[in-house]
């Protein structure tokens, strides 16, 4: 039996228009398109998208090092049956991923998982301490083309454009978690009305906006690429807005959980809704929208963050902050953002497979010729959220029995099928 794959009766969504055919898969790539195409086996595509597979340029993986929350397998495995085709792997492991070695060892358990692409980002900082810059040319030899010290942000302003300095020479891009650190110690939750309310200490927007303007004024005077994590408030969104009108290299991401859920959710004083940066206010959740909508964040990140129940059920000041969200990022960005199929394919696919430097082989178009790296969804069958049903080895969702719309069908990986039907082929 040879391995002809043909995905049956999907459709193709472009700005243009949509059309309803058969796409031809055989040893990888993408073979035939058109009407009536046979093959060795066939997958139902009928009603259902056939998309450039997902791209999330934010996912903790937790291996090596917090094994009890996530393995880089679990995590394919949601990520494989979230949609997504590649997922840049979050350095903050322990040991960090400072080194090739550690870098090589999260790449090849991706091979073996064998569920997406596994892209590692490599660190900006040695164990991500902010004092001393990591070996970037030796890393970006092995592979690495993102370096973030995600969880923390780089403090120290020099450092930071010397990192920029460097990553301009060697075509690398620098990923910022923009938090100025010195403002948010013993953070719970997003400053304002609510929180003092609660009596809780309070993350002011400020902390993150200081840090976006100083690294758009870092872009601006070194040239270099900066891509802004996570983007959460008001002020974050306009200024990647006016960076991007002077023509700058900056790029941006913004969390569906930050569209989704307010603040106003930690008067539950239950840990699922804690992450940094925290969940903020209506009028943040409408700059995010407007911003996703207009082409300023270019890109939805999940910050698929696996924390286990005994962590996640401390006080909410001890618990660590993250949510999970490979499995309910598609659904989200259907039914949150009020925006066409071929905006949110951009979103989710096109513009992170750019940003990672994957465009090569992720983020399509869906073309012959083209690696066959795709997701098969419906965008209208719905389903629920059961944290026990969640590929994660962890069960922190923050939409826990919420009803959503739009399911993954089939994810084809390197031509093969990762995902059948909605279950996982391995
Ligand atoms: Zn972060």
């Amino acid at each position: 039996m040879g391995d002809r794959i043909v995905l049956k009766q999907g459709r193709l969504v472009a700005a243009a228009g949509e059309r309803v055919v058969d796409v031809a898969i055989e040893g990888g790539t993408i073979v035939d398109i058109g009407a009536g195409l046979t093959g060795d086996r066939m997958l139902d595509a009928t009603g259902c998208v056939i998309s450039p597979g997902f791209v999330d340029l934010h996912t903790h993986l937790r291996e090596p090092g917090r094994e009890e929350a996530e393995t880089i397998e679990t995590g394919s495995r949601a990520a494989a049956l979230g949609g997504f085709t590649a997922v840049v792997a979050m350095p903050n492991t322990e040991p960090a991923q400072d080194s090739v070695a550690v870098v090589e060892y999260v790449r090849t358990q991706g091979e073996r998982a064998g569920l997406c692409d596994v892209v590692p980002a490599g660190c900006i900082t040695i164990g991500r301490a902010g004092e001393q810059l990591a070996p970037f040319a030796e890393l970006a030899g092995a592979g690495v083309r993102i370096f973030t010290d995600d969880g923390n942000g780089v403090q120290d302003p020099l450092l930071m454009r010397r990192a920029m300095e460097y990553a301009k020479d060697l075509g690398i891009t620098l990923a910022q978690h923009c938090e100025v650190s010195a403002l948010t110690k013993g953070a719970v939750m997003h400053e304002g009305s609510c929180c003092s309310r609660l009596g809780l200490p309070g993350w002011p927007s400020i902390a993150e906006e200081l840090m976006v303007f100083r690294d758009i004024e870092l872009c601006r005077l070194t040239g270099a690429p900066i891509h802004l994590l996570h983007l959460s408030t008001v002020r974050s969104v306009d200024l990647v807005r006016a960076a991007k009108a002077d023509g700058l290299p900056v790029t941006a991401e913004a969390c569906p959980h930050h569209f989704t859920l307010t603040d106003e959710l930690l008067g539950t004083f239950d840990a699922v809704y804690k992450v940094n940066p925290p969940l903020r206010t209506p009028a943040d959740i409408a700059a995010l929208k407007v911003g996703l909508a207009d082409g300023t964040i270019d890109a939805i990140a999940t910050d698929h963050a696996p924390h286990p129940p005994e962590t996640k059920e401390q006080p909410l000041d001890q618990a660590p902050p993250g949510m999970l969200g490979l499995q309910t990022a598609l659904s989200l960005a259907l039914g949150e953002l009020g925006l066409d199929l071929p905006a949110v394919i951009r979103l989710l696919s096109t513009n992170p497979a750019r940003i990672a430097r994957l465009d090569d082989r992720h983020g399509g178009p869906v073309e012959v010729g083209r690696p066959a790296n795709l997701v098969v969804f419906d965008p209208s069958a719905t389903w629920t959220v059961v944290p026990a049903q969640l590929a994660s080895k962890s069960r922190n969702t923050p939409y826990a029995g919420r009803t959503m719309t739009g399911v993954v069908r089939h994810t084809i990986l390197r031509g093969a099928p990762v995902v059948v039907d909605g279950v996982a082929q391995r």
